[in-house]
């Protein structure tokens, strides 16, 4: 077995703090990977404060793991020593369903692995996630992070990223598109930049005027206040996929009313309320509502290097595991630019 550090909640809504456990030793198909960064995901907060239903803990949350092989199992072919390497949300999946079979894991029949807050294959072993300094995961789990991105910065990437990249490629971004994401946060950052450098021509919704320059500076084409009455008018039926990156509970019925006919409107946040919608909204313009969940494993490989090939990385702000609750308050009042990724060697013993 292997100490690792970390940081954990120990109850329901509690302050993160240190914590040490076990990981275990690496069976034959296994990687271990010292963390070097982990990104702070909305979704750590929504699990740790129990908005989506009962969590187990202590929790160790974050699944944007970034960090370098330091053990391969015996029967490892695809990772050595020293590679860069990344953990996204899910840790396995049953690897038999038709989903599963189609890379759609994150979709698995009998539900995937989550890196955090769930349990290992075994159904029993409750799995802990990267706000630590080490983990090990069965190598057709693991990605492999471009050599010229730097560790730190693409840690994101692997949920913000390939949350953003999965629906922008399914629904067909590019040049010939108009693109919108509501919410520019860490899912929405990353949606501007990957759309832009798929080609298409995007627009930030966001609730005020204050992200407006860097907005631009990511790549965006246009930006627009949500606050602002006006933007609903002038934009009505302008676009041809909307991403919905809000953490919060939203008036659907409003956005749809932005698509062109035959427009998608794709919901990436994961409030804990239901939002009512009327049939109008979506009836009249023949109008589509969708969902979307991270990406397979296939597809995270596809965006990694993608975005190695564009240059491109998330915006962090890279802080030490004493400010993790620092953070998660500033991530609830949307003052996050555009994404806290904690440096794992400031985990230690408590
Ligand atoms: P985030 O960094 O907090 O970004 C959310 C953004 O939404 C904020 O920056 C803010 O942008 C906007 N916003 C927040 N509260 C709002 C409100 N009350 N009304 C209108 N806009 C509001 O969060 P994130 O990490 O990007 O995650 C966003 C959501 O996606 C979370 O619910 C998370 O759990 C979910 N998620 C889903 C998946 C998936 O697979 N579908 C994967 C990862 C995360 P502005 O300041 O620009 O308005
Ligand atoms: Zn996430
Ligand atoms: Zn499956």
């Amino acid at each position: 077995m292997n100490k690792t550090f970390a940081y954990a909640a120990m109850s329901a809504k509690a302050p993160l703090s240190p914590y040490v456990f076990e990981r275990r030793n690496p069976r034959e198909h296994d990687v271990a990977i010292e963390i070097k960064y982990s990104g702070i995901c909305h979704s750590d907060i929504h699990q740790v404060r129990e908005e989506w239903g009962k969590g187990a803990f202590p929790m160790v949350p974050g699944h944007e793991i970034a960090g370098v092989v330091t053990k391969v199992g015996a029967k490892v072919t695809r990772f050595k020593i020293g590679d860069h390497v990344g953990v996204g949300c899910f840790v396995d999946s049953c690897r038999t369903c038709e989903y599963c079979h189609e890379g759609l894991e994150q979709y698995c029949s009998v539900g995937m692995n989550g890196t955090y807050n769930s349990t290992e294959a075994d159904g029993v072993t409750v799995t802990q996630g990267g706000y630590s300094t080490q983990i090990v995961v069965d190598e057709n789990y693991v990605l492999r992070i471009p050599k010229n991105l730097p560790l730190d910065k693409a840690a994101p990437l692997l949920c913000a990223g390939i949350t953003t990249y999965s629906p922008l490629a399914h629904w067909g971004a590019g040049p010939d598109k108009k693109v919108a994401v509501i919410g520019l946060g860490g899912l929405g950052h990353m949606a501007v930049k990957i759309a832009h450098a798929m080609g298409a021509h995007l627009t930030v919704l966001s609730q005020s005027m204050k992200k407006a320059e860097d907005a631009k500076r990511l790549g965006a084409n246009e930006f627009y206040a949500t606050s602002d009455k006006a933007t609903f008018k002038k934009l009505k039926a302008s676009f041809d996929l909307i991403l919905n990156s809000v953490s919060a509970e939203l008036d659907w019925n409003q956005y749809l009313g932005l698509l062109k006919i035959d427009g998608t409107m794709v919901l990436l946040g994961l409030p804990d309320k239901n939002v009512s919608l009327s049939a109008f909204s979506l009836v009249m313009g023949r109008r589509r509502l969708a969902g979307s969940l991270i990406g397979g494993i296939k597809e995270t490989q596809e965006m990694l290097d993608f975005c190695a090939k564009h240059n491109i990385v998330s915006d962090i702000e890279l802080i030490s595991a004493d400010k993790i609750n620092e953070a998660f308050d500033r991530v609830l009042k949307s003052d996050v630019r555009y994404r806290f990724v904690i440096d794992c060697k400031t985990f230690s013993a408590p």
